[in-house]
């Protein structure tokens, strides 16, 4: 197959736009549609510092990647990664080293948390000794640390590297759990107290097509499977969405675009943001779930 652009053998079919690539015309598609967003949603605006959420897996690779092909001219912007080390033993030592890999090829200021130093404890012994899926643990962790060590650094936002599908799927679950509320606080553009706002430039951009982008251009991407990974809801709506997507191409960027159309009229979220009552962070009651989690009661 031709691309459609200039002729030469194409690399990709989109099935959802009925077009087909080349390896610079792909590149060129995929950088738009990211520039695109982060002009539409405000995501970055002059004089601002931009925290990465790098975990050295391919969303957050490309996400790095891209950013900083697009701002590396522009003095007036500056990006910084940030990995978080929960303490997942034979998995996030090699992660790291990928994320350690890029920001130096880059030259992109890197910063690396554990939670042991954060919280004190790893997340394989939180495990051991709790009865909360670790993936529940690790979420609400992760989230409290980047967000805190965003703001040490100054950044006006974090970026983080969640694509077409992870956002498809996350509407999704919010409808079918009827929780209106966690969906107003995914809208572009919802600023909470003492939250670094969260911005998602490759919102627009399908899984598959964020793996190619990476795999195309050379980048160190690590494929290991978190040895806890599995969130059984997400996973249904995985395939229910994926199903559908062949059957009805189109369907990802609906839900998006539906999602957008929806957020514009939803109002901001019920729910207040406090400081928590033993940590000072974040939350959306007295005591955060970070801290009911730790068991700081
Ligand atoms: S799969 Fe679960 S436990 Fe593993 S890194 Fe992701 S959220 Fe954490
Ligand atoms: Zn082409
Ligand atoms: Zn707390």
């Amino acid at each position: 197959m031709k691309c459609q652009r200039c002729n030469k053998a194409a690399v990709v079919f989109q099935k959802y736009s009925n077009a087909h690539f080349c390896k610079p015309h792909f590149i060129e598609d995929v950088e738009r549609k990211i520039k695109r967003d982060i002009r539409k949603f405000g995501m970055i605006k002059k004089g601002e510092r931009v925290a990465i959420a790098l975990s050295g897996g391919k969303d957050s690779t490309v996400l790095l990647y891209i950013l900083h092909r697009i701002f590396n001219e522009r003095p007036d912007i500056e990006l910084t990664a940030i990995t978080i080390d929960e303490g997942i033993k034979g998995y996030r030592e090699n992660t790291l080293e990928h994320a350690i890999k890029l920001t130096c090829e880059l030259g992109i200021s890197h910063t690396i948390r554990s939670f042991k130093e954060g919280f004190g404890i790893t997340l394989d012994e939180l495990v051991a000794k709790e009865k909360h899926a670790a993936c529940t643990l690790c979420g609400v962790l992760r989230k409290n640390l980047l967000n805190k060590v965003a703001r040490e650094l100054g950044a006006s936002k974090l970026a983080i590297g969640h694509n077409l599908d992870d956002e498809a799927q996350t509407i999704l679950m919010n409808y079918l759990r009827g929780d209106m509320d966690r969906l107003k606080r995914m809208s572009p553009g919802i600023t909470q107290l003492g939250l670094v706002m969260r911005i998602k430039p490759l919102r627009s951009i399908p899984e598959k097509e964020v793996a190619l982008y990476g795999l195309l251009n050379d980048l160190p991407v690590s494929t290991d499977e978190c040895p806890y990974a599995g969130e059984a809801l997400r996973n249904e709506i995985r395939e229910i969405i994926n199903n559908y997507e062949v059957r009805h191409p189109g369907t990802k960027y609906s839900l998006l675009g539906g999602f957008d159309e929806i957020a514009s009229i939803m109002g901001p979220p019920a729910t207040q943001i406090v400081r928590c009552e033993k940590c000072g962070e974040p939350s959306s009651v007295a005591i955060c779930k970070t801290c009911r989690l730790l068991g700081r009661l």
